[in-house]
Formats: structure tokens, sequence, C-alpha cells
């Protein structure tokens, strides 16, 4: 079967490998669709020894069940599911508690990370990571697993400090920055303001009903600030999905005192947090600096409701899995709008 591997570091090539058999409690997916999320580039970018090779990427995988393998029950052939991509060890205290995206035994990974991912004609998955999707599509379906959990996950974390007249500023409306803003407006009454620094993700982000669009840049924070009003109040939540200098500098700029900053980007970008009593400090006071990771299986289970009831849409672009490489170079050089979804 055909699959894109990354071979060796920031090396991705399309090859042909045997089609995986199956184990005791998995299932064989044909994949309908799998998603191509920026860690994926960040994957490719990182150092020798981070990541296993060679490695099937994609960790948004939507499909249908080709074969069940041995002691699987509930689930056949035919059945249209999409993955949960974290596998955590189903015994420690967070992953007891449902929060198998802070596993203590299992170190933070998952499909298309530490394992095989959906970039194939086929792939192999314990069946308790299947959750049904009804007749979504498959490419509407593979993004809701990360580029929808993932911010769905953060506005949970958040969701106490999402009162209704409150700000909420998503930085980066790409992948998943055009699914924050939905599911901000889909399950909050919050107003949100999206930041990008291309005005088509600014317009993407008008469509999918932000209130406000800043242009990233030097004039952002102003901007913000004449939107959310000065220091000490400002925006009750970010979320930035980007997480350079920049988005962190301007995220900790505009927050309100006691407000929550959610860094879901991991651009590998650093800000200070200094316990100064100068006025007022890098981050403000009883503010809460958090970096949320994917999500739960009990949240992908309501973001999947949210998509099959029509509240949320994933903007996509497909390709072909014979032209996954030239999505990937699209992806780098901010050509997509949304999400860029393979669709084998
Ligand atoms: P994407 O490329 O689809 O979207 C990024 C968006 O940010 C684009 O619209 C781009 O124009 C915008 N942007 C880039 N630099 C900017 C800047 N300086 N100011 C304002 N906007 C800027 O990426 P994605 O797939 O949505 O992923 C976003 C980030 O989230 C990546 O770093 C990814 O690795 C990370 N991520 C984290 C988790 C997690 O669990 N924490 C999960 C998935 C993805
Ligand atoms: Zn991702
Ligand atoms: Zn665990």
């Amino acid at each position: 079967m055909r699959a894109i591997q990354m071979t060796a570091p920031g090396v991705l090539e399309q090859v042909e490998i045997p089609a995986p058999t199956p184990g005791p409690g998995e299932v064989l997916l044909n994949v309908g669709a799998a998603g191509a999320c920026h860690s994926d580039l960040h994957i490719l970018d990182a150092p020798a020894g981070v990541f296993p090779t060679p490695l099937t990427l994609s960790h948004e995988v939507a499909g249908t069940i080709a074969e069940v393998g041995a002691g699987v029950t509930g689930w056949s052939a035919g059945d249209r599911v999409a993955v949960y991509g974290i596998m955590g060890c189903g015994r420690c205290r967070a992953c007891l508690r449902g929060l198998e995206n802070q596993c203590r035994t299992v170190p933070v990974g998952g499909i298309g990370i530490s394992r095989d991912g959906g970039l194939a004609d086929q792939m192999s998955v314990h069946a308790s990571r299947l959750l049904p999707i009804g007749d979504l599509d498959f490419a509407a379906a593979a993004p809701l697993t990360d580029a929808a959990l993932t911010p769905y996950h953060a506005i949970e974390v958040a969701r106490p400090a999402l009162r209704p007249g409150n700000w909420c500023v998503v930085i980066g409306v790409g992948g998943l920055g055009h699914m924050a803003v939905q599911i901000l407006k889909q399950t909050t009454a919050v107003r949100v303001i999206a930041v990008d620094s291309r005005p088509a993700a600014l317009d993407l982000a008008r469509r999918l009903g932000a209130d406000e669009t800043v242009q990233a840049g030097p004039d952002a924070v102003e901007r913000i600030r004449s939107l959310v009003g000065p220091p000490p109040g400002g925006a009750d939540v970010v979320l930035d999905c980007v997480g350079v200098d920049a988005t962190m500098t301007t995220a900790r700029n505009v927050l309100s005192i006691g407000g929550r900053l959610m860094l879901i980007g991991l651009g590998g970008g650093t800000t200070p947090v200094a316990a100064v009593a100068d006025s007022p400090p890098p981050v403000p006071f009883e503010a809460v600096v958090e970096m949320p990771f994917w999500g739960t299986r009990a949240e992908l289970y309501e973001v999947l409701a949210l998509g099959r009831e029509g509240l949320i849409h994933s903007a996509v672009q497909t390709f072909p899995l014979d032209q996954t490489i030239e999505a990937y170079r699209q992806l780098r050089a901010g050509e997509i709008e949304g999400r860029a979804v393979i669709v084998p």
C-alpha cells in the first residue's frame, strides 16, 4: 500500500509498504481522510532521535473498518469511524479520570507521532480508539479529531473564564484557530477577536463568526486594547494557536488581570513570567498560563456531536495522497485556508 513517511529527520517521502495486519484488539481501517497538521512540520523539523523513523504521519484520521482483529467486539467491517489519537496506559490516576492526554506513564505522543498514523491507504488501530461519525464526510470528520479537539479541550479548561460578554482572543486562524472561533461562538457567549498575519485567514474568521479581526503586527496590541479596554482589565482568555515570541508577547500584553493564557501553538516561543512588583508585571497578576495538550476521548465525543449537528464545520482543502508533499509545502507557505486534508 502507499504511505507518506518521514524516513529521516526533515525527509518526507511517498513509499510502498505492506498493509498492516490488525493485532488482537485492533481493527484495520481503510483511511477515508487524514489531516495535515502544523505539528507534522514541527515533527519533520525536530532533531534526530526525538521521533521514530520511518514514521507514517497524520494524527487526524477518519475511515471505514475493513477488518476486525481477534477479540474485538462491538465493531464490524463497514463501520465509519474517527480515531482518537492518544493511547494512555488506562491505569494511572490521570487515565482513570479520563485524562489520557495527561497520562503519567505513556510519554506524550500518539498515532502519527510516536507510531504510524493515517497518511496511507490503510492503518491498524486499537478498537478502543474509535468513535462513530455517523454520516459525516471523512474529510470533515478527520480535522475534528485534533484541529477541533485541541481548541475544544483548551476552551473546556478555560470555560469558567468564558462568561457571557467576556473577551476571548484567538491568535492564528489556521487549522486549529478556525475551529476555535466556531467552538467559542457555538458553546459560549463571549466576544471573539481573531488575530492572524494573513488577511485571508481574517476573512475566514469573519465568515465563521468572529466579532472582530485584527491584523497581526506592531499595532495589534493597541487595536486589541481599544476593544478590550486598558489594564488591569483586558482579554479574559487568549488562545495562542501559534506560540512564537511575537504572539506570546501580544497575548500577555492584552491579557486581563486574572486572565487565562492558553499556549496551544508549539512554535518554539518563550515569554517572561516574572515575579516582580513593576506595574504591570509581564504576565498580569492572578493570570494563569497553561499548555493544553490535545484532548480527552469524552471531549472528542462532544466535538463529533457538534460536527454531526452541523454546529461546527471543517473548512478543508483536499488533496489526493499522491499530492501530500505538495499539501505540506502549501501548509508551510501559509497557503492553506482552514485544514489541508488528504483523501487517499
Ligand atoms: P496552521 O499552519 O494551520 O495555522 C497557523 C495560523 O497561524 C496560520 O493562519 C498563520 O497565518 C498564523 N500565524 C503564523 N504566524 C503568525 C503570527 N506571528 N501572528 C499571527 N498569526 C500567525 O497550524 P495549525 O495546524 O492550526 O497548528 C497551530 C499550532 O498548534 C502549531 O504550532 C501546532 O504544532 C500546534 N498544535 C498544538 C497542539 C496541542 O495539543 N497543544 C495540537 C495541535 C497543534
Ligand atoms: Zn495536530
Ligand atoms: Zn495513564
